[in-house]
């Protein structure tokens, strides 16, 4: 099936254009500083993903899609000559609140409840509704398919979810933790399931989403137990350019001292902290563990800070699940590096998490998962790879066939 996936972000546009037979991208599109006067948006087809860049100053995220299906249409080199050819479209929701518990399929009723989660990712979700909208004007006959990064983790119990705050702001603002990275855990725990060559109901296994967000979860039986974002991603791990868990009281205290505002703050621990903040290099993994290896200690600080906090995420999770076969790892940190994959397994050996060093050395490619624990490891610990467009594709497709049985 020829899926085009759609991620809109706050101020990026990424698409693809997937046969999900062959696994094939036959289109790459990535738009970065949408919204402002130095947008640029890159295209590329299939076969040899040649670049061409494309001004887009000042354009909205849809129209940049829009754009994007005129260049489409048009270019002798795109894979198709009409819109007609896409047999679905597939988008990424960031948010789907309590509504969506898994993949849906867009219709009136979905697409009146998309409008509610808004609120839940003021920043994300309203971009890919506004693609949605365009996009069912435009192609109304092609199905569209939500895949939410939530849906996931709709499985978490009362006692994984809630906050213990006044029960009101669950009931009136649906405060409570809903993760992310959902598609991504869902898929990792599949892969490792099928290389365990069990079934996924039989297993328990920690899922660690190590990428510039970071989110670790506890897959007890193939569902989603708990897992370490929450009412936005901005809770557990230590992460790029996010904070991560703090003690809430520094955000008063920091703005009273500094009379800093709402939108300074949420500047300050979500694009500041992180391994940006405490390195003060890089918020980039590759960068912080160049300056570490020449010495830098800030360097050294925050990749000793990140390995301790990944480390207590997934000990919790085993004291949370009731049994443990596998840690699975994936992500630009989790599926590339060997190094922060051996320092986090250093401190796990005694769980009887037990890395082989010449496994976990072997340099993978997409789609070239593998088992990185030496043969005895009573927990197993393997690495998959995975593109999240891809991941979406699929969702779509599955969706979509299922539709037309
Ligand atoms: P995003 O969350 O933006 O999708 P990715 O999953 O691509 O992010 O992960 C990006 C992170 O992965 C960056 O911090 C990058 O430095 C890190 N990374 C990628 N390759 C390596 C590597 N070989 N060694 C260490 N870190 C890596």
């Amino acid at each position: 099936m020829l899926v085009l996936v759609v991620n809109a972000g706050s101020s990026s546009l990424k698409s693809q254009l997937i046969e999900t037979e062959g696994k094939d991208a036959r289109m790459k599109c990535l738009a970065e500083k949408v919204g402002t006067d130095q947008a640029r948006m890159s295209v590329a087809f299939a076969p040899d993903f040649q670049k061409v860049v494309y001004n887009v100053a000042d354009l909205s995220v849809a129209q940049c899609l829009r754009k994007l299906l005129d260049i489409m249409t048009d270019d002798p080199e795109s894979p198709i000559s009409g819109l007609g050819q896409i047999e679905a479209i597939g988008n990424r929701i960031v948010a789907g609140g309590e509504y969506f518990t898994k993949a849906a399929l867009i219709d009136e009723e979905a697409r009146a409840n998309l409008d509610k989660c808004e609120e839940l990712a003021p920043l994300h979700n309203p971009a890919a509704d506004a693609c949605i909208d365009m996009l069912r004007k435009l192609m109304p006959n092609t199905p569209q398919v939500a895949v939410f990064d939530t849906a996931f983790h709709t499985t978490m119990p009362p006692k994984a979810y809630m906050y213990p705050l006044p029960m009101r702001y669950y009931e009136d603002y649906h405060i409570r933790r809903y993760g992310a990275h959902g598609t991504s855990h869902r898929y990792a725990a599949q892969q490792a399931a099928n290389w365990l060559g069990r079934p996924l109901r039989d297993l328990g296994l920690i899922t660690c989403h190590l990428g510039n967000g970071g989110s670790i979860t506890a897959v007890n039986h193939g569902k989603s137990i708990d897992t370490t974002m929450g009412f936005t991603p901005l809770e557990g791990l230590m992460m790029g350019t996010r904070s991560g868990n703090i003690d809430p009281a520094i955000l008063t205290y920091i703005m009273r001292r500094e009379g800093k505002t709402f939108d300074e703050m949420d500047e300050i621990l979500n694009k500041e902290s992180g391994i940006l903040g405490i390195s003060g290099t890089s918020s980039d993994m590759r960068d912080v563990l160049d300056a570490a290896a020449r010495g830098d200690e800030h360097a050294n600080l925050a990749i000793d800070m990140y390995v301790y906090r990944v480390q207590k995420a997934i000990g919790g999770y085993y004291a949370a699940m009731t049994r443990t076969d596998a840690v699975v790892m994936t992500a630009g940190i989790g599926e590339n590096s060997a190094d922060l994959r051996e320092r986090i397994f250093a401190g796990l050996a005694h769980m009887g998490m037990i890395l082989d060093k010449e496994r976990n050395d072997v340099t993978g490619q997409i789609g070239m998962n593998r088992i990185i624990s030496i043969d005895d490891s009573p927990i197993k610990i393997c690495v998959v790879t995975t593109d999240e467009e891809m991941r979406i594709a699929r969702e779509t497709d599955n969706l979509v066939s299922q539709l037309r049985e």
